[in-house]
């Protein structure tokens, strides 16, 4: 143990839902239904599941270790330069190669309260400094949300990096755009701020901002994307960074060189063009997010309103015995509590079957 460095060794490692057969043996149940880790209940597009097959003849050849096709028809989609692009092995990649890239010891990184969990671990493990910025108070219209005026407070002139969520996981809160631009405008040349935006095709908010369009006025700025939620290859890994290229020049300096794979490389091409699949994903969502809120609503049950994919709901008292009792009825959802959210529960949104039979489960848990 005491081999490892300092960072690593006090390292707590991200706890990834078990995987479903798993659950279900031990539980002795069966026909469960996961809405535990966010990902896309109609799956991927049909044309990206059709690519893999034609691939399958090929798997002795390395991919294409520079990703040419995938990030020339991203640079075009985005109206940017191929060289701003970084993929990665799931955006999970990009955020730790952001921090070896640009943090070590005697460097810090600020990131919110309740914010996604591989930021703290990716700043742990190259011993650099995490200094968390207090969230909105819970009675704030975006409770739990990022603050970014206290996250602002949080820099010092060890910041090489700051993690803004947007929309953030597990609150599903989210900053409009004028707010994230004069944040970005005010931070030190010399610091970088990453604008994690894993769900940010779900949001139909009308100021939430078209942050790759601010490349060119900030140098400093990376924005991450996955194909992980909307498109619905998280288990492919691919994820990418679009960010000034010299940016991305260190970043591929860092990365392995086959880090993406030539299955996810050429199911992502085709997902990117199938906008229909898109636009479905969202409906479903859109109208899975209103069928929960509604549901809680008549329940009296508080919840974190939630521009995602899945939304925190208060279950008003300790979560753990209802995430377990819950399990026991085949639903798997996901406590926060490591989070610092303890009464609440994260459920992703699933298609109105899936939803009905949650809430049916939880009204049978909480007695209702
Ligand atoms: N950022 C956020 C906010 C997330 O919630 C997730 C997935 N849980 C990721 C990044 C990483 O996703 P992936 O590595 O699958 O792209």
């Amino acid at each position: 143990q005491a081999l490892a460095n300092a960072g690593v060794q006090k390292l707590m490692p991200y706890q990834p839902g078990k995987p479903v057969e798993e659950l279900e043996r031990e539980l002795g149940i069966s026909e469960s239904i996961k809405l535990a880790s966010n990902e896309n209940p109609l799956g991927p597009s049909p044309r990206a599941v059709q690519a893999l097959g034609s691939l399958l003849d090929q798997l002795a050849q390395y991919p294409d270790g520079n990703g040419f096709a995938l990030r020339s028809r991203l640079a075009e989609k985005l109206s940017v330069e191929a060289e701003c692009i970084t993929l990665g092995n799931g955006s999970n990649d990009v955020l730790e190669l952001i921090a070896r890239a640009y943090l070590a010891p005697g460097r810090s990184a600020v990131f919110s309260a309740h914010a996604f969990a591989v930021y703290p671990l990716a700043v742990q493990a190259v011993g650099a400094e995490a200094r968390v910025a207090a969230a909105n108070a819970p009675d704030h219209a975006m409770p739990w949300g990022h603050d970014l005026s206290a996250m602002a407070d949080q820099v010092t002139e060890s910041t090489r990096v700051i993690f803004v969520a947007n929309p953030n996981n597990p609150t599903g809160t989210w900053v409009d755009g004028e707010s994230l631009h004069d944040f970005i405008a005010a931070q030190p040349a010399d610091t970088l701020v990453v604008v994690d935006e894993a769900y940010c095709e779900y949001v139909e908010e009308q100021d939430y901002p078209d942050t790759t369009r601010w490349l060119s006025e900030f140098p400093n700025l990376i924005v991450t994307r996955t194909f992980s939620k909307i498109h619905g290859l998280a288990g492919l890994r691919m994820g990418y960074a679009v960010s000034h290229p010299q940016v991305a020049d260190i970043l591929n300096r860092v990365r392995q060189p086959f880090n993406t794979n030539s299955l996810a490389q050429a199911a992502a091409l085709e997902a990117l063009d199938d906008e229909a699949h898109v636009h479905q994903s969202v409906q479903v969502n859109r109208e899975g997010l209103a069928q929960l809120t509604q549901a809680f609503n008549e329940r009296g049950l508080g919840y974190i309103p939630s521009v995602g994919n899945f939304i925190c709901v208060d279950v008003g008292s300790d979560a753990e015995p209802v995430y377990q009792a819950l399990l026991h009825q085949g639903v798997i959802v996901r406590p926060v509590g490591g989070y610092g959210l303890p009464q609440h529960l994260r459920v992703t949104v699933g298609r109105a079957h899936e939803n009905r039979r949650f809430i049916d489960a939880l009204d049978q848990v909480l007695n209702r």
